[in-house]
């Protein structure tokens, strides 16, 4: 009879936290540890409130043990206030240490700080993964291909993906920018001519007049696209003359009066809400200056507005918050990159034990199956013995993929994540505000401003970085030292900010 698929799943299951169990032993009796106790959690570890989690930590509260031993870091806590739990039990001493056949832990400010960004991880996946978008439009554009729709004239070719002229309307847009060139006509002129000739919008309505300038100014049209404010030169067909779409910014120039006043820039409008009532926090342009303040669309509200220099400001310090000193980024990468070769070195190791291992299993499961054939066993010793090899055999495979996805799956998000905290500093450092903008906006949510200052809820693992002061450089090791964890017993704590602040149990 046919197993049905979510028993297979179940044992799966088993089989892998078996095969973790079996592993963890094996590392405990190595490393010479004294186990009080087996703990297995099949709750996932991305909410709190689990009930096997819950004991343990009672348990070690009450000094019952020093330690955990554990698969990984994330098997522990995959929400803040679980891994705040144990650090704070690190910090106060009541836990010891941790050790996990997969990750390396040091009681240190350093490991303290690795293993907070372990415990936020999961939540860096998902910013990696947006990270691997842009990537792939930052691709797109060296190829020179305009990522995303493009102005009317074009067609984006679904089948190759690419942008194509598109024969209908074309030919209408040439048609408008000769006939504006000759400088007779006023845009809402011109505007009518379009509507005459069937060049509409999608709606199949006469295009606005700041459409229309847009497309007249548009560089798509000579071939060209800006994105970002930096120019690329695309990969699609120009449709009019270099010389012609310059004739076109004259007459523009020209009749200067006639198209609207342009647009001013806010670099931090849009971003921000008000810390008071919660509407929407606006931008406007008074005196040569530029202010920001409450629109109090949501009832009375006390806020002042803020000038920009001083919300730059602002700014500019909640990046540097989270910001890696040279020092410290070359370390710490220095540090991955060691790991990175032990993982490579384990997993390498391990499948060559595994393959041997598997290989005698089979071994045992030919000759079982040789001595039933013979008569020398029966159907049922035969059933039962070949289950307990299928097992085993399947366990060791689980445990071979295990190996190789945590062999160093977090190494590669923990890279980035300490090559974007060193950007940080230069960002910080520089006076593109824009810049600073996008730098807020990955790395913080719920933007706020009250009382003229900005508040800021940091995202994991930046809220890491944020929370911890590290000290200016990181500490000099030993010399002559033979552990690959860097020594720090000299180095000062890693303060959290503000005192005695329960930050876990926010
Ligand atoms: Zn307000």
């Amino acid at each position: 009879m046919p197993i049905p698929d979510e028993i297979l799943d179940e044992e799966r299951q088993i089989l892998s936290i078996e095969a973790q169990l079996a592993e963890l032993r094996e590392h405990a009796r190595k490393e010479s540890l004294a186990i009080l106790d087996e703990f297995v959690e099949a709750k996932t570890a991305k909410v709190p409130g689990r009930p096997v989690f819950n004991a343990m930590m009672e348990r070690i509260e009450r000094g019952e043990a020093a330690g955990i031993l554990a698969w990984h870091p994330d098997r522990l806590a995959r929400n803040s206030v679980d891994g705040g739990r144990i650090i704070y039990l690190l910090d106060t001493g009541k836990l010891a240490t941790l050790k996990f056949p997969t990750f390396w832990f040091e009681s240190t400010p350093q490991g303290k700080f690795m293993l907070n960004i372990a415990f936020g991880q999961s939540k860096y996946y998902v910013d990696n993964l947006s990270e691997n978008v842009r990537r792939g439009i930052r691709q797109k554009l060296r190829r020179g291909e305009f990522p995303g729709k493009p102005p009317i004239g074009y067609l984006n070719e679904p089948r190759l993906r690419t942008i194509v002229v598109d024969p209908e309307s074309a030919p209408l847009v040439r048609r408008m920018f000769e006939t504006y060139s000759a400088g007779r006509f006023t845009l809402k002129e011109v505007r009518k001519q379009l509507a005459s000739w069937g060049l509409v919008n999608r709606a199949g309505k006469a295009l606005a007049l700041g459409s229309i300038k847009r497309l007249l100014m548009h560089p798509f049209y000579v071939g060209q696209f800006y994105l970002k404010g930096e120019l690329y030169e695309g990969s699609h067909e120009p449709l009019i003359s270099r010389d012609l779409f310059e004739r076109v910014q004259e007459v523009m120039a020209r009749r200067g009066k006639v198209h609207t006043k342009r647009r001013e820039s806010f670099p931090f409008l849009g971003l921000l809400q008000c810390g008071e009532c919660g509407s929407a926090i606006t931008a406007e342009r008074q005196k040569g200056h530029h202010y920001y303040r409450c629109t109090k669309k949501l009832g009375p509200c006390t806020q002042r507005y803020i000038r920009e220099e001083a919300l730059a400001a602002q700014v500019r310090q909640a990046v540097q918050q989270v910001a890696l000193s040279d020092g410290w980024a070359e370390k710490m990468l220095g540090k991955i990159a060691e790991w990175k070769t032990e993982a490579a070195q384990t997993s390498a190791g391990f499948a060559q034990e595994s393959q041997a291992r598997l290989s005698a299993i089979q071994a045992k499961l030919d000759r079982l199956l040789d001595a039933h054939l013979d008569g020398a066993i029966t159907r049922e010793e035969y059933l039962g013995r070949k289950e307990k090899w299928l097992r085993e055999k399947s366990a060791l495979t689980d445990r071979m993929a295990e190996i190789r996805r945590n062999g160093n799956h977090w190494l590669e998000p923990l890279e980035n994540f300490i090559n974007a905290a060193h950007q940080a500093q230069i960002v910080a450092a520089g006076h593109d505000l824009e810049s600073l903008k996008d730098f807020l906006k990955r790395i913080g949510s719920n933007l706020r401003l009250s009382g003229q200052t900005l508040r800021v809820a940091y995202e994991n693992p930046w809220a890491i970085l944020a929370r911890h002061r590290l000290p200016a450089a990181p500490c000099a090791t030993q010399t002559g030292e033979t552990t690959t964890a860097p020594s720090l017993a000299r180095c000062p704590r890693l303060d959290p900010i503000g005192e005695n602040e329960k930050w876990w149990a926010r």
